[in-house]
């Protein structure tokens, strides 16, 4: 089910489930080999997989990420269960073609393979924002798979833009090459720029599957100093409550 949403500078924001469980025993590694530098006891770490919709006071629908994705997605030899995304609109009662824009953080298998089902593109009216870095960097089946089939709906940008009336990304590469998050008044849709609320006590803690480490340690760390500073609401992906004030 959709979690609560919440309205900040006149737009409703609803975090949407897409699944719930742990990883997938392909990647599964101890807590405290997931997340490198901290102590996590050695417990099953249960990821929420959210993506955010965001209505704003002209009804503009704006998607921010996409999912795990169906049965055949590129997600499927990890996620731990197949992705809800539409499932999740339709019991807000919005359908995918009203989506008018996509945003997708990076391009892992559990935030943008719910792009495409049966070889089409989900969203087949929106425009579907991506940095220019992480479009560079796409290969495997994320390209074959969803690049390949999204390619004509595409928006590609290079670093901070706005990308729908008071909707903007923010470029803050690290956890893969062209990571971005997005931002709508004071809040912050984070993507995997934070994993686990540990990173919030210390955004020095590594993740295992960071693309680039120390990058990633030292945007997290930049941009929730940034975002602390201002007070900022996250939205984060796999935190189990979708929404924390800073
Ligand atoms: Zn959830
Ligand atoms: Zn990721």
């Amino acid at each position: 089910m959709p979690h609560q949403p919440i309205r900040v500078s006149g737009v409703e924001v609803t975090p949407l489930c897409d699944a719930v469980g742990p990883m997938g025993p392909t990647i599964r590694r101890p807590p405290a080999e997931t997340f490198v530098g901290s102590e996590l006891r050695d417990e099953p770490w249960i990821l929420h997989f959210h993506c955010y919709l965001i209505r704003d006071a002209a009804d503009r629908l704006t998607l921010v990420d996409t999912g795990i994705g169906g049965v055949d997605s590129p997600a499927s030899s990890w996620a731990p269960v197949p992705g809800t995304l539409t499932g999740e609109l339709a019991a807000v009662g919005v359908a995918p073609a009203e989506i008018g824009t996509v945003v997708l953080t990076h391009l892992h298998s559990d935030h943008a393979s719910g792009a495409v089902a049966d070889g089409r593109p989900v969203f087949g009216n929106a425009r579907h924002v991506l940095q220019r870095a992480e479009l560079d960097a796409a290969g495997g089946p994320m390209l074959d798979q969803v690049v390949a089939v999204i390619k004509d709906h595409l928006h590609v940008v290079e670093g901070d833009a706005e990308v729908a009336p008071g909707v903007h990304v923010r470029s803050a590469p690290g956890h893969t090459p062209g990571h971005q998050i997005a931002r709508v008044g004071e809040l912050a849709m984070t993507g995997d720029l934070v994993l686990h609320p540990v990173q919030l006590d210390d955004p020095a803690i590594r993740y295992v599957y960071d693309d680039d480490q120390e990058a990633a340690a030292r945007t997290r760390t930049e941009v929730l100093a940034a975002l602390r500073a201002e007070r900022a609401i996250l939205a984060t992906a796999h935190f189990s409550e979708p929404f924390l004030r800073l």
